[in-house]
């Protein structure tokens, strides 16, 4: 069987993906796009983008998702719902796998694979996870199952005061854990969380344990600077803690930090191999937003439209 060759292959359908593919796909690239097992990433799973330019009322995230994947396939992007698995980047062209074992070579590859929520790590927390017991990293896919509930959230970042938000109007009472004496979180967004009655925070609190046999039944913390532990009963557990970039299975062959973002040379979207380029989560620690995703994935199709014309390929 022969192996399929395309000019252009990108990995990941959220903002950066989708930007990188209407712009190649404009560009008669001919891009093909594979998804990922989240097609539409992390706004599938987001409510409200009031930051968005372009919708002054605002958009729901899986609705503006549904937008670029629209636009990408208007222009002809060849949109797969399958994952890769495998790369090998070692020189031209570029080889890549998914989970199926379809092997497919790519002039330049574009990657937008995003991040994925972190845990903390406790030693019940993946089993109540797994087994939807109670463990969630989602407030906005899992908080309604919580109507009613006194529920427990750890993170003081933008995510976890989002998140305490809208799940205080869901549910009775909204223990938010925050490790430091201070959250991390925006002034606008930590005005809003102490604005709100049902918001209990605990500041100095680290989680050391989530109980419950098959389901959430509390909460176990210690206060960092008394030594104090104590048990909180809750029915859930939400985890905001931040992201890790899916970038696994680029790491023998990409530069990157030390948390696995890639790094791209300075102003571009080249990483440290010809022909392959970074955007979106993937590779930014910093802004990691919508928009700025949707502009670095732009800087990919752009960049690699460039290399192509440069290596006379297109
Ligand atoms: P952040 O990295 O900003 O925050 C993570 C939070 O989790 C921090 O408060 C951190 O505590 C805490 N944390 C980390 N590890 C642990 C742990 N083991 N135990 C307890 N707490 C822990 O991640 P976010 O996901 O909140 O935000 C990511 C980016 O996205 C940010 O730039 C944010 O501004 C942006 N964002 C913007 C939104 C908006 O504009 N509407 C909405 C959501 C996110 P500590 O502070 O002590 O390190």
């Amino acid at each position: 069987m022969s192996i399929e060759h395309v000019k252009c292959l990108i990995i990941g359908s959220g903002p950066a993906g989708y930007t990188a593919a209407v712009y190649a796909s404009r560009a008669n690239l001919e891009p093909v796009l594979y998804t990922g097992h989240e097609p539409g990433g992390q706004l599938m799973i987001t409510t409200d983008v009031e930051n968005y330019p372009g919708f002054p009322d605002g958009v729901q995230g899986p609705e503006m998702m549904e937008l670029f994947q629209k636009q990408a396939a208007r222009f002809g992007t060849d949109i797969r719902y399958s994952f890769i698995s495998k790369v090998d980047f070692s020189g031209a062209p570029h080889k890549v796998w998914t989970e199926e074992g379809v092997e497919v070579h790519a002039d330049t590859v574009i990657i937008s694979t995003g991040a994925s929520a972190k845990w903390l790590g406790l030693p019940n927390e993946k089993r109540l996870a797994e087994s939807g017991g109670g463990v969630s990293a989602c407030a906005v896919c899992d908080g309604f199952f919580y109507r009613g509930q006194e529920v427990a959230i750890v993170g003081a970042g933008d995510t976890a005061a989002e998140e305490a938000l809208y799940l205080a109007n869901l549910c009775t009472k909204v223990h938010m854990l925050v490790r430091r004496d201070e959250m991390r979180a925006s002034k606008i967004m930590q005005q809003r969380v102490f604005k709100k009655e049902n918001i209990i925070i605990h500041w100095n609190t680290e989680t050391v344990d989530v109980l419950g046999k098959d389901t959430v039944t509390g909460v176990k913390v210690i206060n960092n600077k008394t030594e104090e532990v104590s048990e909180i009963a809750v029915t859930g557990l939400f985890v905001a803690i931040g992201h890790k970039p899916n970038t696994d299975i680029f790491k023998d062959w990409l530069e990157m930090d030390e948390t696995g973002y890639i790094i791209t040379k300075a102003d571009s979207s080249h990483t440290n191999i010809e022909g392959v380029f970074a955007s979106g989560d993937a590779q930014d620690h910093v802004y990691r937003q919508a928009v700025t995703a949707a502009g670095t994935g732009c800087m990919a199709a752009l960049d690699a439209e460039r290399y192509l014309g440069n290596k006379g390929i297109i």
